[in-house]
């Protein structure tokens, strides 16, 4: 029924989209996907080609089939112009910063934001004179009183990937461009699947396809997709920064993009399953989820986004720090670490108190992030069932 449901038109497109864009196999003899090239020289027939760079491959850094593949997939997927890899999700958001700023220049980063992406900030750019003031992530069309008349980037992560606050990605894109700033989402928790960047407003998208693009744990890899008024500029400063991913990573992500949207729905519908029961569980004290009634951004979340990912946090009833341990340590289905986007699950205790400036983050217990991947849903939860009776063993 075109038209009459976006939620059931929608996908279908998407679905398809994810099967083909980026792909060329005649360009290839027939195979369904493009080979690895390695290369860095790339030779030319004649003086006069050389000297005009008058192929489509002129050296390797600026590009290969493969990479053209995942990049023209990735930028199909966001709706934007443009894409260009990195070797990882951090040199992405750097790479963007740096080639968005200069001296003098004065930007807005929300305070909930990837604790790299403030280390960025309050490093590299504020030695090269760029003075950054973090703003709280709920702070919406306000964000046009932050505005200096130097303000020239807003840098946006919605959810926030650790305690998961909703911004108002149109609301602070719209203020953003009536003070002369550009925005830059972090579109890493929704995947280019679940959140539209330039339907929204954004000009820049960056995400670590190090999790759901890759979504197998093997690989480090970023993406920097760019709309159409910022195209242009990104393309030289991406070619003057050296910024090029490699080519088996580029191979890894572009297999896992072709089954994002089926493992995505599975971390969707995963996650929010036992988001909800852990919201019953006595030893839990909120659930920090978008796609919960209970959450503070679920609004916009319905709003702007057309599904969730599988990451997100649990606040804990006060508990002895040796009870979280005896929880944690013993989980047979959940791995402890840095990262998500695989297809495992993972519990990992965090505290954000010192990842922020604007905001005071001050919750009523231990807080613990947790990805859920793509295991069967009742042995998670029997795994996690078990986990409590630990952590409550332990407790006084
Ligand atoms: C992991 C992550 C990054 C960084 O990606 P890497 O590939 O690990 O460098 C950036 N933003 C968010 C939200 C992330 O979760």
């Amino acid at each position: 029924m075109p038209g009459s449901d976006d939620g059931r038109h929608r996908p279908r497109r998407t679905a398809t989209d994810i099967a083909h864009a980026g792909r060329d196999p005649f360009a290839h003899h027939g195979f369904v996907n493009p080979p690895v090239y390695r290369g860095s020289t790339v030779l030319f027939r004649t003086v006069e080609s050389f000297e005009k760079r008058d192929q489509k491959y002129v050296y390797g850094r600026r590009g290969t089939p493969t990479s053209d593949a995942l990049e023209e997939a990735i930028a199909t997927l966001e709706g934007g112009a443009r894409t260009w890899l990195a070797p990882s999700g951090a040199a992405a958001i750097a790479t963007v910063l740096l080639s968005f700023t200069k001296a003098g220049d004065h930007i807005l980063v929300a305070d909930s934001v990837y604790l790299p992406t403030r280390k960025i900030c309050d490093g590299v750019l504020k030695r090269f004179g760029v003075e950054t003031t973090y703003y709280d992530p709920t702070i919406g069309a306000d964000i046009t009183h932050l505005m200096k008349a130097n303000t020239t980037l807003v840098f946006t992560e919605s959810p926030g990937s650790l305690t998961f606050e909703m911004q108002d990605i149109p609301a602070i894109a719209a203020a953003a461009r009536e003070g002369g700033a550009i925005t830059v989402l972090d579109n890493t928790w929704a995947s280019p699947l679940y959140f539209k960047p330039f339907a929204h407003g954004v000009d820049i998208s960056i995400q670590a396809a190090t999790k759901y693009i890759v979504g197998h744990a093997d690989a480090m890899l970023g993406a920097i997709t760019a709309g159409e008024a910022t195209a242009r500029r990104m393309l030289s400063e991406a070619q003057s920064m050296g910024i090029c991913a490699g080519t088996e990573e580029m191979y890894l992500g572009l297999r896992g993009f072709r089954t994002i949207q089926v493992r995505m729905e599975r971390h969707w519908h995963s996650g929010v399953e036992i988001a909800r029961w852990l919201e019953q569980r006595p030893e839990v004290a909120r659930v920090l989820h978008p796609a919960l009634p209970s959450h503070p951004g679920h609004e916009i979340w319905k709003r702007d986004f057309l599904g969730a990912a599988g990451l997100f946090s649990i606040i804990l009833k006060p508990c002895p720090k040796q009870a979280i341990a005896a929880m944690l340590e013993g989980l047979e289905l959940f791995g402890m670490g840095a990262s998500w986007g695989g297809y495992e699950s993972l519990a990992l205790p965090f505290d954000a108190k010192n990842a922020r400036s604007a905001t005071a983050w001050n919750p009523e217990g231990p807080t613990v992030r947790l990805h859920i991947g793509l295991e069967d849903v009742e042995d998670l939860k029997a795994d996690l069932d078990a986990g409590f009776a630990r952590l409550r063993a332990t407790s006084p």
